[in-house]
């Protein structure tokens, strides 16, 4: 993509009441929009990420048999009614609305119930076992703290995935099966390094532990212990002697950190199918009952984990895998035609070899796009300036680390092209 046909603009400063990093960088750099405190838009560059993001996830969730669908945001009270989670005094963050006649309804916080009784129209027997649905769908919650930017909206687009299984055992089986999907979902977005499965406590949804996926930040609202050496961790929230023995931990070389929960995984038992009156038919015509798990991801949340965790003093760092585009291709200057002429040609050759390039093809002075291209962060940036057409060679900047490589334009050519089919063979 043209930058001159790119409406958003890059700014210098942050709305005054953005506290957060993430949303400061994200707004600065033209990926979002504030409407409000709690709700973001997103604009071309932060959907793009988003849809990165989407793509990684919906991978990992197909591999375990995930089956996508779509819920309503419109929820009816009798369903809730059954569990006693429309009583605001048990889930305290509800949006709610009236029909014109006066009926109450939610407005999508969660879907454990909605799921489970859309399914006892479909789920009868031991043979319509297992069954794993997810959907991407935005929830709507009345958060108290606003503060954390994307990380924590009132409005946020999560994937929420729910497990039916026929035995304890087949459940148990299939939750560390999602816990590995979400290892590698982490791993995939660039955070693995400094993410660990966390035992939780598990809030209005269950009695017993549950796994956060925490990623080690300064921006966290969350207090873990962490072992480094096992890869594990214990939230604040259930720190005590009794847990920790549980899990063959040792207090003493645990360290605390402050964390962001970027996804989790709830055991959540016999308890809503109970409610929503979903059972099976076993070989012998007896009733017997489905054991259920939630998982979720904010998209929204790990998007703004990744800024948190991976930008520096000059903006975004994008892992190559969620960026907006592969590479960012910049013309130095936009007064010479042949270095115009030359930027264009690879333009077009790197997109037509399947590369994702966002050109800056701005009459701007290069500072000011470099500047702007580090507070972007893709993470691949090629440089065509005067020197380009005498040399031969195009500089190609790597924005993490800032290293510097002359390469000619077939070396980059084929290259970028072999990576570019690669990634599209995935
Ligand atoms: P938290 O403890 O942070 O309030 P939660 O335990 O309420 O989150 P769930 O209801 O299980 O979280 O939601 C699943 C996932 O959705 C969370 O792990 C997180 O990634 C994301 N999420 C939850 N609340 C928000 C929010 N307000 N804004 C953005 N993402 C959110
Ligand atoms: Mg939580």
């Amino acid at each position: 993509m043209r930058q001159t046909q790119l409406f958003t603009k890059t700014r210098r400063e942050a709305p005054a009441d953005e506290v957060s990093k993430n949303a400061q960088l994200l707004i600065r750099a033209g990926f979002i929009h504030k409407e409000m405190a709690g709700a973001y838009d997103l604009l071309p560059l932060g959907l793009r990420v988003i849809e990165k993001i989407r793509g990684i996830i919906r991978e990992e969730m197909n591999a375990i048999g995930g089956q996508e669908l779509h819920m309503t945001t419109l929820q009816g009270p009798e369903l809730w009614e059954k569990t006693g989670r429309f009583d605001d005094a048990v889930v305290d963050n509800w949006f709610k609305t009236k029909l014109t006649n006066g009926t109450e309804l939610g407005i999508a916080n969660t879907h454990e119930e909605p799921i489970t009784a859309m399914l006892t129209h479909h789920i009868n027997s031991y043979k319509d076992l297992p069954a794993y649905v997810y959907q991407f769908q935005t929830k709507f919650r009345n958060e108290l703290r606003a503060k954390s930017g994307i990380m924590r909206a009132r409005e946020f687009l999560m994937k929420d995935f729910y497990s039916f299984n026929r035995t304890e055992e087949d459940f148990k089986a299939f939750y560390e099966k999602a816990a590995e999907a979400y290892t590698r979902i982490f791993m995939r977005a660039g955070i693995g390094n400094v993410t660990y499965r966390t035992v939780a406590a598990g809030g209005t949804f269950t009695t017993g532990f549950t796994d956060e996926f925490q990623t080690i930040s300064d921006a966290g609202e969350d207090i873990i212990y962490v072992d480094k050496e096992k890869g594990i961790a214990v939230n604040k929230e259930v720190y005590n002697d009794d847990t920790l023995a549980q899990y063959g931990l040792d207090k003493a070389s645990m360290v605390e950190e402050k964390s962001i929960e970027v996804g989790n995984i709830f055991p959540l038992g016999t308890k809503y199918p109970d409610a929503m009156g979903l059972t099976i038919k076993d070989e012998n015509g007896e009733q017997q009952q489905v054991h259920m798990g939630s998982y979720g991801i904010g998209l929204g949340r790990l998007m703004g984990t990744v800024v948190e965790v991976l930008s520096d003093e000059k903006g975004i760092v994008w892992p190559a895998s969620i960026a907006p585009f592969g590479v960012h291709l910049v013309s130095m200057t936009s007064n010479d035609e042949v270095v115009v002429a030359y930027a264009d040609a690879l333009y077009e050759e790197l997109t037509a070899s399947g590369v994702e390039v966002l050109y800056d093809d701005r009459d701007a002075r290069a500072g000011e796009k470099l500047a702007d291209a580090d507070l972007i962060g893709i993470p691949t940036r090629i440089l065509i300036g005067k020197d380009t057409i005498s040399s031969g060679a195009v500089e190609v900047v790597d924005r993490a680390t800032a290293v510097v490589k002359k390469v000619t334009r077939d070396e980059l050519l084929s290259h970028m092209g072999s990576v570019a089919s690669a990634e599209i063979a995935g």
